[in-house]
């Protein structure tokens, strides 16, 4: 079943007329659909399910505690990078056991909170983080079992913003340093050394960089446990692209799990991949409604209620979303760059998109807005943090309140001196 369609020229979220969500919480609203959710989930764990793997949600794609909650209860871990995130993964009923922290830099304090929950491993980004860890782990009489990101100097031929596993971007350790990171490790209390990880970047169309970057990794393990490391776990991040329009297909997970196995199933080590756009991306939508039209010479406007502070990604990652209005219509189609009300060109979600006519108080969804939607969200413009709702068949529920103006603004004190 598609989670999201029109159902007698309606747009509905299962069994729901998300016009009637609309009547009930207001727009603009993100939306779910819980069988989509646990649909990917199962049919990720269905693929993988030969190899000894754990999937560890990467819960910056949407950090809601209901929707944590639908993961952790099939059975799936978290990949986290701060301690807000690791509050909310356990909070929401994963343990500690199966929570992994990634993260390029984590603060003394992150860690400490970390090693008192006892988490699976530490995902290392660097020499300092590792001493801090030890420092950290032999004060508070710990042992961190620690793993370290390595950069496999390779291109994931996504967005820039989002591409993680070349040499220049910020992240994990170089090829070269990494004998010599691994030996420091050995020596050092408070550590013990479980594995390799790695993540190249996000929304990866092709299974190529999947298969070098994971090759690569594999003869690095197979080095590493020959030098006497501990080599028990690899983590292989996420990254697995998903369809946001009909042109670009995504792989299959099944070939992907392919990959999975036929470049590290030989190692006989766990197996942890951390999916977060895939597994939740295409399970929500957004929802705004049309506030004016207009035209300023060739270009026709479409001014809705949702802007860039509700959903950033086309704006920061010139992210194409496939739009459309809540009612099916036969009106004659036109030309529309669909905007948002807030003071910058930037709010913008699609420039010259075709779309039949709308008029003023019709409802508009935004696709593809499950995985870095809300959470990337902002109450820029004084523009309360967008509802979120959560549908199950013929029910749903609210899963996120909008906030009132006035909780937004007591957020503010009044200036009072401190010495
Ligand atoms: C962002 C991130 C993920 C998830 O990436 P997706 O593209 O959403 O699957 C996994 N692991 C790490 C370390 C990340 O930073």
């Amino acid at each position: 079943m598609d989670a999201f369609a029109y159902r007698d020229g309606r747009y509905h979220a299962e069994n729901v007329a998300i016009r009637r969500i609309a009547d009930a919480v207001g727009t603009p609203f993100y939306c779910y659909s819980r069988t989509a959710i646990e649909a990917r989930y199962d049919a990720l764990a269905e693929s993988l399910k030969g190899l000894d793997a754990l999937v560890c949600y990467a819960v910056k794609a949407n950090s809601n505690q209901a929707l944590i909650r639908l993961l952790a209860d099939r059975g799936a871990g978290a990949d986290v990078v701060s301690e807000g995130e690791l509050r909310r993964a356990l909070l929401a009923g994963i343990p500690a056991s199966k929570i992994v922290f990634s993260g390029v830099a984590k603060t003394l304090r992150e860690i400490e909170f970390a090693l008192a929950q006892d988490i699976r491993h530490f995902n290392v980004e660097s020499e300092q983080e590792l001493h801090a860890i030890s420092a950290t782990a032999v004060r508070l009489d710990k042992t961190a079992r620690v793993a370290f990101r390595i950069n496999p100097d390779i291109d994931a031929g996504t967005h820039e913003k989002i591409s993680t596993g070349k040499s220049e971007n910020k992240f994990g350790i170089a090829v070269t340093r990494v004998e010599s990171v691994y030996r420091q490790a050995l020596e050092l209390p408070g550590i013990e050394v479980c594995g390799v990880d790695l993540h190249i970047g996000s929304q990866i169309m092709t299974l190529g960089p999947f298969e070098a970057a994971y090759s690569r990794v594999a003869e690095l393990a197979q080095a590493l446990r020959d030098a006497g490391h501990g080599i028990s776990t690899i983590d292989l991040g996420g990254g697995l692209g998903i369809d946001y329009d009909e042109e670009h297909t995504a792989p299959s997970v099944a070939d992907y799990a392919a990959v999975v196995e036929k470049t590290v199933g030989h190692l006989s080590c766990k197996i942890i991949v951390e999916p977060g756009r895939w597994l939740v991306g295409n399970a929500g939508v957004l929802v705004g409604r049309v506030i004016y039209t207009k035209s300023n010479g060739s270009t026709n406007f479409l001014i809705i209620d949702a802007a860039m502070n509700d959903f950033l990604r086309p704006s920061m990652y010139d992210a194409h979303h496939t739009i459309v209005g809540e009612q099916s219509s036969a009106a004659p189609e036109k030309l529309y760059d669909i905007v948002g009300p807030v003071c910058e060109t930037g709010d913008t979600f699609a420039r010259k998109r075709k779309l039949p006519a709308m008029e003023p108080g019709e409802l508009i969804v935004i696709e593809g807005a499950g995985a870095y939607g809300s959470v990337m969200a902002s109450s820029y413009n004084t523009r309360p943090l967008v509802p979120e709702v959560l549908v199950d068949g013929d029910e749903f529920g609210i899963i996120r309140e909008r906030p009132d103006y006035d909780s937004i603004i007591a957020l503010d004190i009044p200036w009072t001196a401190t010495r």
